[in-house]
């Protein structure tokens, strides 16, 4: 009777850094039903950021009730629901008591950057260029094993589970999959992670998508002590278990995405060449090289881009990300007061013409790529008298721009191949102005679809992929591709690269001017 069934519809969880959403998507992969929740970011020091690791669990299942109830309204129910995927922000490090379910400390968010003195006397042990060629990714405070070590080092309960055996560590997904299945009370628990989540810990060996010895050994993780999650395909219809209590009990979780990996999937960027751009918190840009990995020589992440699993092969991607894009936003209307709302800060930019000569380096954690230069502080140059508002605002959207245009640049030498448009999403990619800025300095096209949930929906595509709502890529053709908006470059090309080669010279001069 199952298979009959003509009008299947995959739900997906989007846990994200501000906010928690669950979306039900049908075939033609449009949301029929969705709930949000934004849930609380402490910061509780300077270059702190972290999670409540059950607030993040109860914002899911709250957002999962709030959308089946709007499904039922539409005279839908449960039953209709082929399976659900699962993306997440990726990197943020969740340690719990395997005996327990209990988290032993809060979630150490991706931007953190509490590792700064831990990454430093990493790095001088010399070895740390090799980890790279292994799994894609340089020594910085990004990944999840400079988090987890530091936790082993700092917090005493950390410590002691590690050395009794009792301490499972995991990226949200992980946290997630473990407790919707019922946690260490389910027959039988289930810790797992997918390989694009698993390839943000630097513990991954991105050929083998295993874990390397040299890696946990490099970073004096002794994996006898300590409970890693099994490393399994994005999509799957068994390894991730099945939702244990609730609106959606007994229904699989069938598929689990990185968000930077699902947005890729969503935007249907199958085939080498192609790329996406997703402004959210940060920006990441993704671009598609096929099955085979290529490790940057210019500054930018190998990382693993999705992996259906069976008879497919893992396909990878070459990763610029950029730490503060829609959080430059959050910056100028919570810190500063400029704006009451996040989508107001296109008419302020829009109120000048220009920046007035005002470049403002965000590099609020330091920036990534393909600067890597983890003490560089946020800073703002070229202010005057005539300096308004809106200079400093146009000034904020044109960073995030310009460090996109650092990563193309990148990812033109490492791949030989010049982009020929980029697609766009997520929070920020709603400002025009930003994405017509993206375009001038980039110098090609932008290419924004009209529906932006694309994160939430590469999950559903991998859970839908699992359990035969697509039974294979070809049928994703026509999915998300009605109503994009285009954005021409406009602005003559000098006039492009003088400013971002004034941009070069601010990040320069951000670099290192006071060591902690
Ligand atoms: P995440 O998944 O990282 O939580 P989102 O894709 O939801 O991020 O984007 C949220 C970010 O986008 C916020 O930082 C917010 O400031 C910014 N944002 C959202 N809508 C707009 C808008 N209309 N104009 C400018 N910025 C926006």
């Amino acid at each position: 009777r199952e298979e009959l069934k003509r009008h299947w519809f995959v739900g997906s969880i989007d846990q994200g850094t501000t906010s928690s959403r669950f979306l039900i998507f049908n075939g033609e992969g449009n949301p029929v039903a969705s709930h949000q929740i934004e849930f609380e970011n402490l910061y509780p020091e300077s270059g702190w950021h972290e999670h409540e690791p059950l607030e993040l669990l109860t914002s899911v299942e709250e957002c999962i009730e709030g959308a089946m109830r709007k499904f039922a309204d539409l005279g839908y129910s449960k039953a209709d629901i082929r399976s659900i995927g699962i993306t997440n922000q990726r990197e943020t490090t969740v340690v719990w008591d395997s005996t327990t379910g209990e988290p032993l400390y809060n979630a150490v968010v991706w931007p953190d950057t509490r590792t700064k003195t831990l990454v430093r006397e990493l790095k001088a042990r010399g070895a740390a260029d090799t980890l790279t060629e292994l799994c894609g990714l340089p020594l910085s405070t990004y990944p999840s094993s400079v988090k987890l070590l530091w936790l082993i080092q700092n917090v005493d309960a950390v410590k002691q589970a590690y050395e009794e055996g009792r301490l499972a560590f995991g990226t949200v997904d992980s946290w997630l999959i473990y407790k919707l299945n019922g946690g260490h009370l389910a027959e039988n628990p289930i810790h797992v992670t997918d390989s694009t989540n698993a390839s943000r810990t630097m513990f991954m060996n991105l050929r083998t998508l295993k874990y390397d010895d040299k890696l946990l050994a490099f970073f004096g993780i002794d994996p006898n002590k300590i409970q890693l999650p099994r490393i399994v395909p994005s999509s799957d219809p068994d390894c991730f278990g099945k939702v244990a209590t609730g609106a959606l009990a007994g229904i699989s979780i069938a598929g689990c995405l990185g968000d930077q990996s699902s947005a890729l999937v969503g935007q249907g960027g199958f085939s080498p060449g192609q790329a996406k751009n997703t402004y959210g918190t940060g920006c990441f840009l993704l671009y598609n090289v096929g099955t085979e990995p290529v490790i940057s020589k210019y500054g930018l992440l190998a990382t693993v881009a999705y992996d259906f699993g069976g008879e497919s092969k893992p396909v990878y991607a070459l990763e610029g990300s950029v730490a503060v894009a829609g959080s430059g936003v959050k910056f100028l209307m919570s810190n500063l007061g400029f704006v009451a709302e996040s989508s107001q800060i296109t008419e302020l930019a829009g109120s000048v013409k220009d920046s007035g000569g005002v470049v403002f380096v965000t590099a609020f954690s330091g920036l990534f790529a393909p600067y890597w230069i983890d003490d560089a502080k946020g800073t703002l140059f070229g202010i005057t008298q005539h300096t308004s508002k809106g200079h400093i605002a146009r000034a904020t959207l044109e960073a995030t721009c310009f460090q996109t245009r650092a990563i193309l640049d990148a990812m033109e030498k490492d791949s030989n191949h010049k982009l020929e448009s980029l697609a766009v999403d997520g929070g920020l990619s709603n400002s025009d102005l930003c994405m017509q800025t993206q375009a001038d300095i980039s110098g090609i096209p932008v290419d924004r679809p009209a529906m932006r949930e694309t994160t939430a929906l590469g999950a559903a595509i991998a859970a839908g992929l699992a359990t035969g709502v697509w039974r294979r890529l070809a049928d994703l053709k026509q999915v998300n591709r009605t109503g994009r908006t285009v954005f021409m470059p406009k602005m003559e090309r000098p006039a492009a690269e003088k400013l971002f080669k004034k941009w070069g010279q601010a990040v320069e001069m951000s670099r290192g001017w006071v060591r902690d």
